[in-house]
């Protein structure tokens, strides 16, 4: 294992093993100056300590910069879902580092674990506290009431806002039609803004007099791809992100704007609701053209927001008003401290701060 320690942390790398259930998993926790350590757990075949400690150090600046009172932490369990005793491994795992829950780790959902299995865990832990993203029926905010695409809207008008674009005229393209991106479709086609393409792993729908929502949602149920729209032009998923918009939404995979497609992006914002959809030097090229690029960890915090208010006993309605309230306020920060439009080291500059002056008030340095 090579990870280097620096002034942030991180705090507690615990490596865990299950003889019984030969279930072997990962806690990292980064820093704890602002609350528990939070983050998801993913349930993956080849999850290393490294790669959980690179996830734990993102969530320490998501949680900073969401202004919420959470730490950075994530967890991991090797296995592959489709075999191993999911129930098992999952149960196995909460033993192992309940010591640590709830005061310096609080788990979620991530890479195939849902709401299922932060229902098992609570469970097997024995608090509710352990972990966000449980059903609602035990008093859960789930991710499927799209916490994660209400943010990415509101990051989307404070962003058009910014540059006075009149929001009767915006156009604005989605990647991906899964939670994230259906909620934040349906959000901006309330508020009457044009949606004028939308992608799946098929292909891309478009219609430069906006698609409509609940057909779309419709057709994506009933035929399993967006592209069977029947009021639109198909393109492949690649061509979404050349189009002419003023807003261009990566909103499913990462690494989808790259050096070979970079100069072909036209749209002026771009809003980031995947986590990692192109590198900070992808992200610089856009930014040194004069273009917008509303950073991952500012415009999807919506989801991590949503989990504080699970952990503090908020109801669905309050939740969405602080997710509001907060993505808003933290993209507007973000926008009003940006030098030469590197909104990327302003969000940062900003999370960092907030957890230094938290590590300092506790002594910590
Ligand atoms: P999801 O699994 O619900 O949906 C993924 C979507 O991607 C599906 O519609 C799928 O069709 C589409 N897709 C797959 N291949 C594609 C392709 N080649 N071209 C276009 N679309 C393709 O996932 P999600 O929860 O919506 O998450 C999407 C992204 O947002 C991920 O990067 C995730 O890490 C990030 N994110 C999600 C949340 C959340 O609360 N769900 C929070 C923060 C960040």
């Amino acid at each position: 294992m090579s990870i280097k320690n620096d002034e942030f942390g991180p705090e507690r790398v615990i490596e865990v093993y299950d003889q019984k259930t030969g279930m072997w998993g990962v806690l990292v926790v980064d820093n704890t100056a602002r609350g528990p350590g939070k983050g998801g757990m993913r349930f993956v075949p080849d999850v290393t300590t490294e790669e959980v400690f690179g996830l734990a150090r993102a969530m320490t600046w998501k949680n900073a910069l969401a202004e919420i009172p959470f730490g950075g932490a994530k967890s991991g369990i090797r296995g592959d879902p489709k075999t191993v005793n999911k129930e098992a491994f999952i149960r196995a795992f909460a033993r192992k580092i309940k010591p640590f829950i709830p005061d310096y780790y609080i788990g979620g959902p991530d890479m195939n674990t849902t709401e299922k299995e932060m229902a098992i865990f609570a469970d097997e832990v024995g608090t509710p506290l352990a972990a966000t993203g449980k059903p609602s029926s035990i008093g859960g905010l789930p991710h499927e009431l799209g916490s994660t695409g209400f943010g990415v809207y509101c990051a989307t008008l404070v962003a058009a806002g910014f540059v006075n674009i009149d929001l009767n005229k915006l156009t604005v393209a989605i990647e991906g039609f899964g939670n994230v991106g259906t909620f934040t479709m349906k959000y901006l086609t309330d508020k009457g803004i044009d949606v004028v393409a939308v992608s799946d792993s098929k292909g891309t729908i478009y219609n430069e007099n906006g698609l409509d929502f609940e057909n779309l949602l419709d057709t994506k149920s009933k035929k399993g791809t967006v592209t069977a729209y029947k009021d639109g032009k198909i393109l492949s998923a690649e061509d979404l992100f050349k189009l002419n918009v003023n807003v261009l939404i990566p909103g499913a995979r990462p690494n989808v704007i790259h050096a070979k497609n970079v100069n072909d992006v036209k749209a002026q914002i771009i809003v980031e609701a995947a986590n990692i959809p192109m590198e900070y030097e992808i992200e610089k090229v856009l930014m040194k053209k004069g273009k917008m690029v509303i950073p991952d960890f500012v415009a999807n915090a919506g989801g991590v927001i949503s989990s504080y208010c699970e952990w503090r006993g908020y109801n669905e309605k309050e939740m969405f008003k602080i997710v509001e309230e907060k993505i808003i306020n933290n993209t507007e920060l973000v926008l009003n401290k940006t030098v030469g439009n590197d909104t990327r080291a302003a969000a940062l500059a900003i999370a960092k701060e907030r957890v230094s002056d938290a590590m300092s008030k506790r002594g910590w340095k």
